[in-house]
């Protein structure tokens, strides 16, 4: 501690950070729990991540699929929702349940202190607790290849995470998008429905799987997407691809202005890119789908961290006492990056949690 105010900083006995699905099931447990708790959103309103995402963003999880613990989607459960539509649905989660979400509160540091961890935010407050459950999200840090720098400046560059629609992009002449997951490929469809020439760097070894309610029921009632991450099936699927939409694909392919190029090797100077099957003609923007990476350069806590950066973890339980996280793929099994799995991680999390308190 470095103040006197911080020595008084207030004391709560949970603070969870960032108010998405994960943070939003890990306060329903807590409540559940009697527990006195704080959620700390950096965002002015719940539900701003799904809000911000592009305007064509449909959820490929139907409604049912995706409920958070307690209160269902509203409307038709075989639907597959609109971005805005989620972020309503974790607003109106938020408010049913009265949960003490603090918005504007960019969580900018916690380092451990004698009785828990020190939570501090930009807006200048300090809280002491005794746990932190860390629910940020795995979307933090956009990637982008190291490639992308021999383009020209004249050629747009804009990372999936801020494309919205067809309209921002410069020009009338081709475009390239680069990736292989769902964003890539509704992006591209995106653009080539609204006339664009586009060029798709997608790699031609990732696997597509049907996307329709008799998938989910298989899913979900063969307990495949609940596969524990160290199980021989979790270890399979962990060490493949993630599949994409496979009606997207096919959309696209039929798209008479959509062109694969296959996976993206290199881009240069006169504004093309390198497929694994081709070359692009000059660019007047390339979209970056091309992933994320986390920023936990905020948490200050030794053994909280391995050395790739990346949350040390059994299950969302840190080895240091008091500490946990929620929200990252492969937490516990492939549904923990989804909505639907969020509740089940955080029930686990919460009550281990606890049991330790
Ligand atoms: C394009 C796209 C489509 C997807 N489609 C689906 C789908 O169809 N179905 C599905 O189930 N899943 C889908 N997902 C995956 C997943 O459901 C979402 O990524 C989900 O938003 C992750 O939830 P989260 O709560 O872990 O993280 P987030 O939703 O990212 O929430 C993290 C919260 O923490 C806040 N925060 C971050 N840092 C700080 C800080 N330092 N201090 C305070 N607050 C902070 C953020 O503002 C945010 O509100 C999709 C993801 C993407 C990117």
């Amino acid at each position: 501690m470095n103040s006197v105010a911080e020595a008084c900083a207030p004391a709560v006995h949970t603070v969870v950070v960032g108010a998405g699905q994960a943070g939003l099931a890990a306060a329903y447990y807590l409540r559940q729990a009697g527990v006195p708790f704080v959620v700390l959103e950096e965002r002015a309103a719940v539900g701003e991540v799904w809000a911000s995402r592009y305007d064509s963003l449909r959820l490929f999880s139907p409604a049912w699929a995706s409920n958070l613990p307690g209160l269902p989607w509203p409307g038709p459960v075989r639907r597959y929702p609109t971005h805005l539509e989620a972020a309503a649905y974790l607003r109106q989660y938020a408010a049913y349940f009265q949960l003490p979400v603090e918005t504007g509160q960019r969580v900018t540091s916690v380092q451990p202190a004698p009785d828990g961890f020190l939570v501090r935010t930009a807006a200048g407050r300090s809280i002491s607790t005794r746990q932190l459950i860390v629910c940020t999200g795995p979307y933090t840090h956009p990637k982008v290849p190291a490639f992308s720098h021999h383009l020209p400046p004249a050629t747009q560059q804009l990372h999936s995470s801020h494309y919205q629609r067809p309209a921002q992009i410069n020009g009338s002449g081709p475009v390239a998008v680069v990736g292989s997951g769902n964003s890539a490929l509704q992006i591209a469809a995106d653009l080539a429905t609204a006339g664009r020439e586009v060029y798709v760097a997608f790699d031609e070894k990732t696997p597509a799987m049907p996307n329709n309610t008799a998938m989910w029921v298989l899913l979900l009632g063969t307990h495949l997407l609940q596969t524990g991450r160290n199980s021989v099936a979790g270890r399979l699927l962990r060490s493949r691809p993630e599949p994409v939409v496979r009606q997207d694909l096919q959309r696209l392919r039929r798209l008479p202005n959509a062109h694969f190029i296959g996976r993206a090797l290199e881009a240069t100077p006169a504004a093309t890119l390198q497929g694994q099957r081709g070359l692009t003609p000059p660019l007047d923007a390339v979209i970056w789908a091309t992933g994320f990476g986390p920023d936990y350069s905020w948490l200050q806590v030794p053994g909280a961290l391995g050395p790739d950066g990346q949350p040390h973890h059994a299950r969302g339980l840190s080895p240091v006492p008091g500490l946990a996280f929620l929200g990252l793929p492969w937490l516990h099994s492939r549904r923990s990056a989804l909505m639907g799995g969020a509740g089940p991680d955080a029930a686990y999390v919460v009550a281990a949690l606890l049991k330790k308190t």
